[in-house]
């Protein structure tokens, strides 16, 4: 004699065991790939800052007196943050000096 509802419970513990062992021991990755972000000391990406000055071109959000707000260039004249990997190792191709 067959019972049907231990055959659906049966069935459904395969199931949730298939699923978990499918979806919950995943390992959590982060989009960026556990990069670390080049964030500057003013908050902006390294990417608005000027690669020949080093000025910031990203813009700060101010108070500017009784609930006025507005948005003003960043100050920053320097990038400060950490130096991307890939910039740090590679250094401008020069010609072979033979
Ligand atoms: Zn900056
Ligand atoms: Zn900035």
């Amino acid at each position: 004699m067959i019972d049907p509802l231990s055959l659906t419970i049966g069935a459904g513990l395969v199931v949730g065991g298939w699923a978990l062992g499918r979806f919950g021991s995943r390992p959590t990755r982060k989009p960026t790939g556990g990069q670390q972000t080049a964030r500057c000391g003013c908050g902006h990406d390294l990417a608005v800052h000027d690669r020949e000055n080093g000025r910031c071109h990203g813009e700060t959000f101010r108070k500017t007196g009784y609930g006025m707000k507005e948005w003003s260039s960043c100050k920053c004249r320097r990038y400060t943050g950490p130096t991307p990997i890939e910039d740090f190792f590679a250094p401008p191709t020069l010609p072979p000096s033979i």
